[in-house]
This record gives C-alpha cells, structure tokens and sequence, in this order.
C-alpha cells in the first residue's frame, strides 16, 4: 500500500512494480525483505519511518526510473543521501525512497583542481580522496554527514571563513528532474537552477553529482581548547571580539560539553561541563604557534589539544562521540550579534547540560561565506555571523523528552537575540514561516523556480518550498 498526494491510501500496480524492479541495476527493498530495517534507519533514531518502498540506486538510470515510477504511481518521494538530516527528511512514510547510497564516487582532478562527487557520497569519502592530492572541499565537522543534503542546504564548517560555504565552491550540479529529465545546473546551464540549488535543498530534483572547487587544504593547525565553565562568560566575550575582526585563515566554533571518560582527555575532566573552541588555522604553519600565543596567553585552557592534523583528521574528531542511532532534538537559529545578555543565557543553559552528547555550537559565517552577496546563492542569511545549533542528544529513547525539552528552553531563552530563521539543515519540521524567514527576500525567486522545475511539488520531503 502506498500514499497518494490527498494522503489516501492506493495499491500501487504490480506490473508497474515488476517492470520498475527489472528495470534497475540497484535493489528494490521492501518492507519483510531482510534488509528493510537496516535500510529505512536514518542517523537520528528519533525519526521512525516505515517506507512502502526503498529503491537503491546504482547509477542514473536508476534514478531516472526511480523519480519516474514515483511520480506516475503518485507516491510521496523522499530522496535520501547520507541520510543525517536532523528532521529525518532522508525517509517517510509509505512512500518512495530514492536511495543514493550507493552512489558515492569520488573524482579528483588535480589538472583542474576539481573533484566530482556521487550524489550518495559522504564527506568523508570525499576527505580521503581529496587529501591525497593535498586538497579538500569546504564542509562541515562531521565526516560522516552525506555530501547532498549538507551541500544543498548550504554547508557550513571549519573552511567557511577563509573558502566560504560548500555551495560557495559548488561549480555545477548533474540531476534528474520531476518530469525525468536529467539535466545539468551551472552558471552556464540552466542557471536559475544552479542558483537554487545553492541552499534551496532538495526541493528541485535529485541530484545524481555535484562537480567542486577544490582547496590547498592538507595540514591545518587545528582541534579543541577548553576552559572551566566558570570561565565561560569571559572566554564567550572573548571569543565574540576576536572572532569577528580574525584573519580568513583563523576559524574557531565556540561549544558547550560535557567531558567524554576518555583519552585524550585528562581523567580530572572526564564528566565536567566545560566551554571550548575548536579551531581550524589553515595559514601558514610556522605562523601557527605565533596566531594561538596571544589566545593562549588571554586565559591558559585547562584542555589544550590545538596542533598540527590532517584535515580528515580534524574533520572525524567528533565523529566518535556521535554514532549512527542516537536521539536528537534540533533547535536552530542565525545570529547577528552577540550582546553581553545573550552570553549570560547561554553560560546559564550551559550549566544544565542534560547528557554527555548535547551541546551547543556557534559556528562561525563571516569571512569569506559573509562577503558572497545575498542574491547570489539562495543562501539569503549572508550578514549572519554566526548559525547557532542546539542539540538534545542521547543513545537512550526514555530521555527523549528531557532532551528535546532542554533543547527547546535554551533556544526559547537565546531567541531574542537572533536575527530571523534558521540553517535549514539544522532544523526539524518548525513549518512555513520559519522557511520563509530563512530564505528571506529569495523566497519569492525559489518559488518560482520550483514551479518551473517541480510544479506538482514531487519533491515535497525536504524544508519545502512551494511551487508559485
Ligand atoms: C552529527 C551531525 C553533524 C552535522 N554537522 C554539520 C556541519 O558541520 N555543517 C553543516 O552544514 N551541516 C551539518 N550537519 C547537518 C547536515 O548538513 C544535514 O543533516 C544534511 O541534511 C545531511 O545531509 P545528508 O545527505 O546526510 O542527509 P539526508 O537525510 O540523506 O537528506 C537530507 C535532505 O537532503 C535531500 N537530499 C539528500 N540527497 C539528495 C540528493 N542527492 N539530491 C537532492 N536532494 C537530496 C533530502 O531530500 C533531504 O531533504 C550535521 C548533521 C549531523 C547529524
């Protein structure tokens, strides 16, 4: 059984079925076959959905079949890359998923200093190509975060102040379309397209390869220092003068934790709640000792794990203290500003910490992510300074409640402070005006563009925009 677009329950035709499996070099999963529960489980265990359908494509062909199966068997179609997203919006329910998973290639040309990469890769697929040719793509923090959902929203993380935002390295896109056309999106071909792929997400079609800038990244100066939460106040303030006025090259997220009971933190730590700042310096590294010694000097940290690392190294760091599988609440916000008020409701929701995985994050998107004009992606939040993120995580479904509850108390307290809507790869399902206020004045342009290229909204399983 399957879902229509009324949400009234259909038979899917069975020739229609059989024809669809045949046709594809991938594996069609249904609900009963062993690997069904395996297959429709995304990263945030919160999210529990049971698909009619997971179709795990091998190629294009398969994907085109895929999107057009969905669409004449008027299925609800979910597409799914690394299957991270804090809403879960990599699955549903009934419906079709399209599955990229399996498409993970990466293709590094050091000619022209590009890499192409599969729709279902992830980051860290894309680390390990691209550090053998002394290169990487600015992403995230994480390595294992699917390199679609994250580019598509936008993509933020340790290069954003001295490369910009993924999608400001983003060079062309190859996708499939509502109405199966598979198409490529650049500044050259279809450039309404290309421009609203770059952080409109995966309202306009499936994207089968996304071609990238690639950056002189190898060894950066880089990990975490911390500093008692008593300090946190100070060392917040701190952070917010520096940070605004550093160099490109100098990048650092300010976070609450509690210690994890392991190497290489030292035993006196383990369970404390602590503020730090993660650094990634991707200058020069003899400058390296010479950029920390004044941070160093402001207040010595207790924790002090800044050197030299790999850059895929440095992006695993968390990865960890983050498994596959765990409960997460989401809570989001950008941030203009850091007023002195604002750091004393976060040094009072930081105390209350609820488990060892939750946690806060202020990254920061000035730099050269700022200086990229705000029509010029769909990417409208450009005089953000910061994307602030609120986490209740735990591996434990009991504390569901207690998490999401804590997440929402500190962003309630921290809301007034922010300066309208949010990343929309860090929201879950908050409802039409918090998209539009994400999107801004670009909203308009989006929905026009969706209407071109997905006028019956197939694509509907993502921070929607609607076809106008
Ligand atoms: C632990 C953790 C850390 C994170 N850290 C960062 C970070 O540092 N920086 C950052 O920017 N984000 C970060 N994120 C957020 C991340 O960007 C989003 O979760 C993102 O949606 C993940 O992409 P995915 O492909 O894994 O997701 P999925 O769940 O597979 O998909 C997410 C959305 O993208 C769409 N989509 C997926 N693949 C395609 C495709 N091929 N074509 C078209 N649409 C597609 C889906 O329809 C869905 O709407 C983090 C997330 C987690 C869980």
């Amino acid at each position: 059984m399957a879902r229509d677009d009324e949400g009234k329950t259909v038979m899917t035709n069975n020739a229609a079925m059989a024809a669809f499996r045949a046709s594809l070099h991938g594996e069609l999963i249904e609900p009963g076959d062993a690997g069904y529960d395996a297959a429709r489980k995304v990263y945030n265990a919160m999210i529990e959905r049971r698909p009619r359908l997971i179709a795990r494509c091998a190629d294009v062909a398969d994907v085109m079949a895929a999107v057009k199966f969905g669409r004449e068997q008027k299925l609800l179609v979910a597409i799914r890359g690394g299957g991270h997203n804090a809403g879960g919006l990599g699955v549903c329910d009934d419906g079709l998923v399209i599955d990229l998973s399996r498409m993970n290639y990466v293709r590094v040309d050091p000619k022209k200093k590009t890499v192409q990469v599969g729709g279902g890769a992830l980051w860290r697929d894309v680390d390990h190509a691209t550090h053998a040719f002394g290169m990487a793509v600015p992403s995230g923090i994480i390595s294992t975060t699917g390199v679609a959902g994250l580019t598509l929203g936008g993509g933020l993380g340790y290069l954003a102040r001295r490369y910009g935002l993924t999608i400001d390295n983003l060079l062309a896109v190859e996708m499939v379309l509502a109405d199966g056309r598979f198409v490529t999106a650049s500044a050259k071909e279809n450039s309404d397209l290309f421009w609203a792929v770059r952080g409109g997400g995966g309202n306009f079609g499936v994207v089968t390869s996304f071609l990238f800038k690639g950056q002189p990244v190898h060894t950066v100066y880089g990990g975490p220092m911390l500093w008692p939460l008593e300090d946190a106040a100070e060392m917040m303030r701190w952070y917010r003068d520096f940070i605004s006025k550093a160099p490109d090259d100098v990048y650092g997220f300010f976070a609450f934790h509690t210690i994890p009971p392991a190497a290489p933190f030292p035993a006196n730590f383990h369970f404390k709640k602590m503020c730090g700042i993660v650094w990634c310096y991707t200058g020069p590294m003899k400058k390296a000792e010479k950029i920390f010694k004044p941070i160093r000097k402001f207040k010595a940290p207790a924790v002090d794990l800044a050197g030299p690392i790999a850059h895929p190294a440095l992006q695993s760091l968390f990865d960890g203290l983050y498994p596959p599988g765990m409960q997460w609440y989401w809570k989001a916000d950008f941030v203009r500003t850091l007023p002195d008020e604002a750091i004393a409701q976060h040094v009072k929701n930081a105390a209350t910490l609820p488990t060892l995985q939750a946690t806060m994050h202020l990254y920061p998107i000035n730099g050269a992510a700022g200086r990229v004009k705000r029509g010029a992606t769909a990417w409208w939040h450009r005089d953000a300074n910061w994307t602030e993120v609120i986490v209740g995580v735990d591996p434990d479904p009991a504390k569901k409640e207690e998490i999401s509850a804590w997440a929402k108390e500190y962003w309630n307290a921290l809301h007034p402070y922010s300066s309208g809507g949010a990343y929309v790869n860090f929201m879950m399902e908050e409802g039409e005006e918090r998209i539009r206020a994400t999107y801004g004045k670009n909203y308009k342009r989006l929905a026009k563009i969706k209407k071109r290229y997905d006028p019956g909204n197939l694509f509907r399983v993502n921070q929607n925009i609607r076809p106008k």
